[in-house]
């Protein structure tokens, strides 16, 4: 069985878990309308993403 060669410090062990309160959203608002939108997805309301309109909605506007 593979075993650590010395005791992790409590100060160590807190560094690791210092991330671990951070929650990832999973939604976030549209930069462009404020729409509700999935984060590194194009906006399904307006078409956009990262400032550019990547798709062209007629009916959206
Ligand atoms: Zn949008």
């Amino acid at each position: 069985m593979a075993v650590p060669k010395s005791k992790i410090s409590k100060s160590k062990r807190n560094m690791r878990r210092s991330h671990d309160a951070l929650i990832i959203s999973a939604y976030d608002e549209c930069a462009n309308c404020g729409e509700l939108k999935r984060p590194h997805h194009v906006c399904g309301a307006c078409g956009h993403y990262n400032d550019r309109e990547v798709i062209d909605n007629a009916d959206a506007a």
